[in-house]
């Protein structure tokens, strides 16, 4: 039984040593994947639930990586967070979903908007607003049309430092929404204090609305706080016409999710404008 433990112990320490090897050559292949141009945005779409027009789009981060493939944000986010790389990658985000947002425009659909995630590292630098502005002047596109997602836990950290950078952002036109709402904490009182523009119903909640009924009552609640705020409610991960039709009726204003589309590259995404808005 000994020697069994033993050779378990070395089972594990070799796992982990391929496990820590594959980080640091990710880590090193993450550094150069800005300068290497092999970061790629695919556009989600986001719909008007009244009259389901394409109003927007979610521009979702991806790494084309030489060996591996096409990587989504769960291979390699959390280390770029870890690392600070984040900042490199999310102005790189910035700049290209601006540029993107304003060719639709060009395009002859003026009033799309696009929607960019951001990083809490990336307000540590105090540098935001100045990556933001970079952006959209280099696109030619009004703040009006960038909203950027937000999450609960970003709010509630170093609170007054980041109120501080979204209000000087606020002054340019862009917009703010929290996403995953409903998985964080539950503070409430943030909501007031931060000039938001909707709040994104987590997916989880969506995926079992229609089985059970603590979800679907989660997701009334949620409208309901974003109501008596006069924010928005953008229902996330809606994948057929049944969950649709109620969140419809429950007055979610906005749905994003497979029934209309997964990401899609900036190609695919400008076909899909034309058959939805025609
Ligand atoms: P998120 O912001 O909550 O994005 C929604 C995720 O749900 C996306 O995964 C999307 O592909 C997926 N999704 C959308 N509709 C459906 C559906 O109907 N069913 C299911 N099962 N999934 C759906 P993705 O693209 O893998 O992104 C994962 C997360 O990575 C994002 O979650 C976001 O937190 C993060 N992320 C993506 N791009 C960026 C970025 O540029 N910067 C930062 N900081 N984070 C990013
Ligand atoms: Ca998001
Ligand atoms: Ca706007
Ligand atoms: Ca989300």
């Amino acid at each position: 039984a000994k020697a069994d433990g033993k050779n378990l112990y070395r089972f594990f320490d070799a796992a982990m040593n391929t496990l820590s090897d594959q980080r640091f050559v990710l880590l090193k292949d993450l550094r150069k994947a800005v300068k290497k141009d092999e970061l790629r945005l695919y556009y989600q779409p986001k719909v008007n639930l009244h009259t389901g027009e394409l109003v927007g789009a979610e521009a979702l981060v991806r790494w084309q990586h030489p060996e591996r493939g096409l990587l989504t944000p769960v291979d390699f986010i959390e280390l770029a967070e870890e690392t600070g790389q984040i900042v490199d990658i999310g102005n790189w985000v910035l700049r290209e979903a601006c540029k993107q947002c304003k060719a639709w425009h060009l395009a002859g659909h003026e009033n799309l908007e696009i929607a960019v995630n951001l990083s809490s590292v990336q307000f540590t630098r105090g540098t935001l607003e100045k990556e933001v502005v970079k952006a959209l002047t280099q696109a030619g596109l009004e703040g009006c049309h960038l909203e950027l997602e937000l999450t609960e836990s970003l709010l509630l950290g170093d609170a007054e430092n980041v109120r501080c950078q979204l209000s000087d952002l606020r002054r340019h036109g862009v917009s703010f929404s929290i996403d995953d709402f409903g998985t964080g904490y539950s503070n409430l009182g943030y909501l007031s204090k931060f000039h938001l523009e909707s709040l994104k119903i987590d997916q989880s909640f969506v995926r079992k609305m229609l089985d059970s009924k603590q979800d679907l009552n989660i997701i009334i609640a949620i409208i309901n706080i974003a109501n008596s705020l006069g924010l928005a409610t953008v229902a996330e991960g809606i994948e057929d016409a049944l969950e649709l039709e109620r969140l419809t009726e429950l007055g979610c204003d906005l749905g994003q999710g497979y029934y209309w589309s997964k990401p899609l590259a900036a190609e695919a995404f400008s076909e899909l404008i034309q058959r939805i808005n025609g």
